[in-house]
């Protein structure tokens, strides 16, 4: 217990604090200068609840889920051939870093979209749907328990080619600011990149309440999207609703018990189902630049 204390004490609250501090100074000037949604607040229904998620992520779940990732990370060591480890330690490290990051892309991607079609998944994964407002805050609030599958999709390749724990914790880090950013209440225009790097746009088009989350499932890499007919660049304002179809509380506490507790079966509770050919046909081609806003609704109107 008291090896606990002195975690929570010397590394726990240190790194949670610092944390909000520097996404605190990231994010505040840039979405203030950059808003998607002007009117909102940075203090916001809501922040109390994904501040309590934060806390919660980095004083309780975080130790778990590294627990977990080091237990996958030994057991790993007996299942990959020791050969191919020895091959893939040869390669540069940049060279270890991209396929890692890339194979955990797709992983991931796969992961989460399998949260959005399979009903037991979807329960865990809706908290995180459950934000009726995005900013860098709100990419905290996800259920412990998707937040360490997630790592491990994300992590897996990682650890299978052999990054050690400090590598594959840089790779965590660097995800979790990317996880902020594209949460973020910013509106950039990245150019080519887009297609690249993840945006806000893109996954605030994710948290659409209505059947616009069967779209933009990569957070990093939006041309896995592309490559599996699931992207679509939103191009007017952003002023759709977001959340879940479905009632769903509020609270912390609350929150972190939803998925266990009875639902409906048919009704409020419907996961939304990964886009049919015909719908992703449909999502494609893109409008074109520069064209004029009522034409982009009215191709957004065709695509959902
Ligand atoms: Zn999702
Ligand atoms: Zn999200």
């Amino acid at each position: 217990m008291s090896s606990w204390v002195t975690w929570w004490l010397e590394d726990a609250i240190p790194i949670a604090l610092v944390t909000l501090l520097v996404l605190t100074v990231m994010f505040g000037p840039l979405e203030r200068a950059f808003s998607a949604r002007a009117e909102q607040r940075s203090w916001r229904a809501g922040s109390a609840v994904d501040l309590a998620f934060f806390f919660g992520q980095y004083l309780v779940w975080s130790a778990l889920a590294l627990m977990a990732l080091d237990q996958v990370r030994l057991a790993l060591g007996g299942v990959v051939p020791l050969a191919w480890r020895h091959d893939a330690a040869a390669w540069p490290l940049v060279v270890q870093v991209v396929a890692a990051v890339v194979l955990g892309d797709l992983l991931v991607y796969g992961w989460h979209r399998a949260c959005h079609a399979v009903p037991v998944l979807w329960r865990f994964h809706a908290v995180h749907h459950t934000s009726e407002k995005l900013d860098w805050l709100a990419a905290h609030r996800e259920h412990p328990l998707d937040g360490v599958t997630t790592q491990l999709a994300q992590n897996l390749p990682a650890m299978a080619l052999g990054l050690s724990l400090g590598e594959v914790g840089a790779l965590v880090v660097f995800r979790g600011m990317w996880g902020a950013f594209i949460h973020s209440n910013v509106r950039l225009d990245m150019g080519w990149l887009r297609y690249a790097l993840g945006a806000p746009a893109l996954h605030h088009h994710h948290h659409a309440r209505d059947a616009a989350r069967t779209a933009n499932y990569a957070n990093l890499a939006p041309w896995i999207d592309v490559l599996f007919g699931t992207y679509e660049r939103p191009t007017g304002p952003e002023t759709y609703a977001l959340g879940v179809p479905e009632p769903a509380p509020r609270g912390y506490l609350a929150l972190l018990v939803w998925p266990f507790l009875p639902r409906p079966q048919s009704g409020a509770y419907a996961p939304a189902r990964n886009p049919s050919r015909a719908a992703r046909r449909r999502a494609l081609p893109l409008p074109p630049m520069g064209s004029s806003a009522t034409e982009q609704v009215a191709h957004r109107r065709g695509s959902l």
